[in-house]
């Protein structure tokens, strides 16, 4: 592989570089020692929502074992895979890295199936998307700092947060920003390489590690995932080199073989991507289509990987029962504090936009602060 053409600090041109960030929507003076991107990242770090995701649910509950995924170690390996490949690539590392630290900010407890029930639930209301509550963390419901609620980011930072957002919500959110971070969904522009480049090792993370816990919990077998062409090559290559090697070593060295594959898929793919397209500056990125990507085959690949994921862990029986129950918890939740915002802390109780302010409170739990909640407001005990 050649080096990017790159400027002296070592970012290519077609990266985001801190120097000219479109800045954040409260004017504060620099930082003295580190980059706008860098200066986000710590914010992220330090903020509440952040610690959150240590007790929120990827796919297995908190409380089923101490080595499931959870959305906090999900997101440091989204990090560490992004930072990988914007390196290769000559993007910023820090705007990566603070991308895909804040990107699940606003998930709801439970995963998914949490979600689902909020966006049920506030149907009449808005509605409910992970991306945009992501946003609305980091904007206004972080209280930090004196002069103004939220973290006050970067506008790249916030771009690469809102991954996907409905023509309805990016009218909402330019109606109150100009040419902000949702206009891209208006006139379907693309976000930076350092965005884009999120999306994909969030995937490449989560289909990697799923494989992972779900071997680990037993939903999956091993002979099972033989059925994967994926998965199945770097099977054969590592028993090539440790014919005797079996069980859990022989999982992780298949992972491993795998996720670095499909990095350096991605590297090749992306730069002979930004190459064709002639792309040499951010506002060329933006204009072209998607770039970072996988090649055609790897793409194939990945897809049929989600797919068997799909249908043998986040659909088993095991997975789906607990899903129920926590669909139930969270719409009961909404409910009991629909009828008793007072039964919420006092600042959301306080909120006059009542159903927003119960989904922002919901979505801001944990699973077991959602589990207790919901022992003490109905008297039940669920998922115990
Ligand atoms: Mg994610």
């Amino acid at each position: 592989m050649t080096s990017p053409d790159t400027t002296p600090r070592g970012l290519a041109a077609y990266a985001c570089d801190p120097a000219h960030s479109r800045g954040r929507r409260h004017a504060e003076p620099p930082a003295p020692t580190r980059s706008a991107f860098q200066r986000d990242r710590d914010r992220i770090v330090h903020s509440t929502a952040f610690r959150r995701l240590v007790y929120k649910t990827q796919v297995f509950l908190n409380h089923e074992g101490d080595l499931f995924r959870t959305r906090l170690t999900h997101s440091l390996e989204v990090a560490q895979l992004g930072r990988s490949m914007a390196r290769a690539l000559g993007l910023n590392e820090d705007l990566v890295e603070a991308i895909a630290l804040a990107h699940d900010l606003g998930h709801t407890p439970f995963g998914h199936a949490g979600q689902d029930v909020l966006n049920e639930c506030m149907a009449e209301h808005g509605g409910f998307e992970h991306n945009l509550q992501s946003l609305r963390v980091v904007d206004e419901l972080e209280e930090r700092y004196p002069a103004f609620n939220g973290l006050n980011l970067s506008f790249e930072t916030r771009e690469g947060i809102l991954k996907h957002c409905s023509r309805r919500h990016a009218q909402r959110l330019s109606a109150g920003e100009p040419d902000g971070v949702a206009q891209r969904f208006l006139d379907n522009s693309r976000p930076s390489l350092e965005a884009q480049l999120c999306n994909l090792a969030d995937e490449i993370a989560y289909n990697a590690h799923d494989i992972d816990d779900g071997v680990r919990s037993g939903l999956l077998s091993l002979s099972q995932l033989q059925e994967l062409e994926l998965v199945e090559r770097y099977r054969h290559q590592t028993l090539s080199e440790y014919p005797a090697l079996q069980g859990r070593r022989l999982l992780y060295e298949t992972i491993r073989r795998m996720l670095s594959d499909q990095v350096y898929d991605v590297i090749d793919a992306t730069r002979s991507a930004i190459a064709q397209a002639g792309v040499n500056s951010l506002e060329g990125v933006r204009a072209a289509p998607a770039l970072v990507r996988f090649s055609e085959r790897m793409h194939e690949q990945s897809r049929e990987l989600k797919r068997f994921l799909f249908a043998n862990l986040y659909r088993h029986p095991q997975v789906m029962q607990t899903t129920e129950q926590a669909r139930h918890v969270v719409r009961d939740l909404f409910e009991a504090y629909v009828k008793r915002p007072q039964d919420m802390q006092i600042d959301f109780a306080r909120r006059p936009d009542t159903h927003q302010a119960v989904a922002d409170y919901i979505a801001g739990m944990t699973d077991r602060f959602a589990m207790r909640e919901h022992e003490r407001l109905t008297g039940r005990q669920v998922m115990a």
